[in-house]
């Protein structure tokens, strides 16, 4: 399916205009995409073809009549075209790259450009028209900002773009601002390009990325990273709990960066049960989300470790009545484990549960072939209670879970 643009325009040479050239034009070539500049000014109906009259009210400027764009919109766009309708306008929602996503997955779009002081309100309600800014300035009509909208939908449709990976690092695309790019020469006027993009460690330089993406995107677009703090919509957190090497802590904002960056480890992925698919990359989204998770859960803390965020513990389905809950833990940075920071989470958490909130029993499950789990839990105090069988299906193998407990008068006996 092709991505089909009509644009009502009172200025159609404009159009292909630079989408005529380069990636676009290929895919206007291929018919990946295609463009039709429809005249506003065929519809008038007067002897004079005029397309604009005077503002109510008065004032400088003219005012698209809405009787005449109205017959080009239904001209263009009959009853059963499942087209969004945009009008470019700057009083419109600012253009995401979220939304040009989402025009690209559709069938295309109906574009209105404005020009003179805009367009008659009746028009934009009757036909629900949906107002697009391209930023916080004022042109002197539509068509740039159209070409604009379409230059960024074009380039994202299936197949424009040639290496596909390199849409989804972009910036905006993870929520951040991209981190600075080189290409040789080595030295240029005396400046090298950063060692660590050229020693040829890719853990290394993902990391470098990463943290170029959050320094540059602090520094010039904090509003990017302040959408909105985890506590926001959470009743009481939970207490702060001091270990040793570790502290146990609610979510805050900055975490979100530091899961961002530990990303997802194929080791403790499988250990959790799931396979990670070739180049699956963790979003900045799904970081997002994740800490929102733990933010409005009332008993989970974040695992801070030298200062930031190592991972996660939470007593789930807590049962006041029988004075139980499910224990889960999670790590995420594989080489933080078997230094025992697990353990003291588990310990602080296990103290936490059955001290202050005189619960009775704390159970878990887990994978029968994680065994580094395992044997932490037994040195916390956890016993083997049972095992489902071949209750995971795990990289086309059935596993059993382990069901482990540990109950309040064993806790205070270890
Ligand atoms: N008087 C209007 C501006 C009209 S500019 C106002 O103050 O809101 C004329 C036309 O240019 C608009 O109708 C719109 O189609 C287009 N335009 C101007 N700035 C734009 C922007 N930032 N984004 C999208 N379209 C814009």
């Amino acid at each position: 399916m092709s991505f089909r643009a009509t644009i009502l325009t009172l200025y159609p040479d404009m159009f292909p205009g630079h989408l005529g050239l380069s990636l676009a034009g290929r895919a206007l070539e291929r018919g990946d995409a295609s463009i039709e500049p429809v005249n506003i000014r065929d519809f008038a109906t007067d002897k004079h073809r005029s397309v604009d009259d005077t503002p109510a009210g008065g004032g400088a400027g003219m005012v698209l009549k809405p009787d005449v764009l109205a017959s080009a919109i239904d001209a263009v766009s009959p009853e059963g075209d499942t087209r969004p309708r945009l009008l470019m306008s700057p009083r419109g929602r600012p253009l995401s790259q979220a939304r040009v996503r989402e025009l690209a997955e559709g069938p295309g779009a109906v574009i209105v450009c404005g020009r003179f002081e805009g367009v008659d309100q009746r028009v934009i309600e009757a036909r629900g028209l949906e107002e697009v800014s391209i930023g916080d300035y004022v042109l002197s009509g539509g068509e740039p900002a159209a070409l604009i909208l379409l230059d960024a939908v074009i380039r994202v449709l299936p197949g424009v773009m040639g290496n596909a990976a390199s849409g989804t690092h972009e910036s905006f695309e993870t929520g951040m601002l991209e981190h600075p790019h080189y290409t040789r020469p080595q030295v240029f006027e005396g400046r090298e390009i950063p060692a660590v993009l050229t020693s040829g460690n890719h853990k290394a330089v993902d990391e470098w990325r990463v943290a170029e993406s959050l320094k540059l995107t602090r520094a010039r677009r904090p509003d990017l990273l302040a959408e909105k703090s985890p506590g926001e919509a959470r009743g009481k957190p939970p207490p702060q709990l001091q270990g040793e090497q570790i502290l146990l802590r609610p979510a805050r904002e900055q975490d979100v960066a530091d899961r961002l960056a530990l990303g997802r480890d194929r080791e403790i992925v499988h250990m959790f049960g799931s396979e990670l698919a070739e180049n699956d990359s963790y979003s900045r989204l799904e970081a997002q989300r994740f800490i929102d998770g733990l933010g409005q859960h009332p008993h989970a803390w974040v695992i801070e470790h030298e200062g930031r965020f190592l991972g996660e513990i939470r007593l789930d389905d807590i049962d006041r009545q029988d004075r139980r809950a499910r224990l889960a833990v999670g790590l995420f940075d594989p080489g933080r484990l078997g230094q025992g920071l697990g353990r003291e989470a588990i310990m602080l958490v296990l103290n936490h549960a059955f001290a202050k909130m005189r619960l009775h029993r704390v159970d878990l499950r887990v994978l029968s072939y994680n065994t580094r789990a395992i044997r932490c839990y037994q040195a916390c105090g956890f016993r083997e209670e049972g095992r489902e069988r071949q209750a995971a299906l795990v990289g086309g193998k059935w596993h059993d879970d382990v069901i482990m407990g540990i109950l309040a008068p064993e806790f205070r006996a270890a």
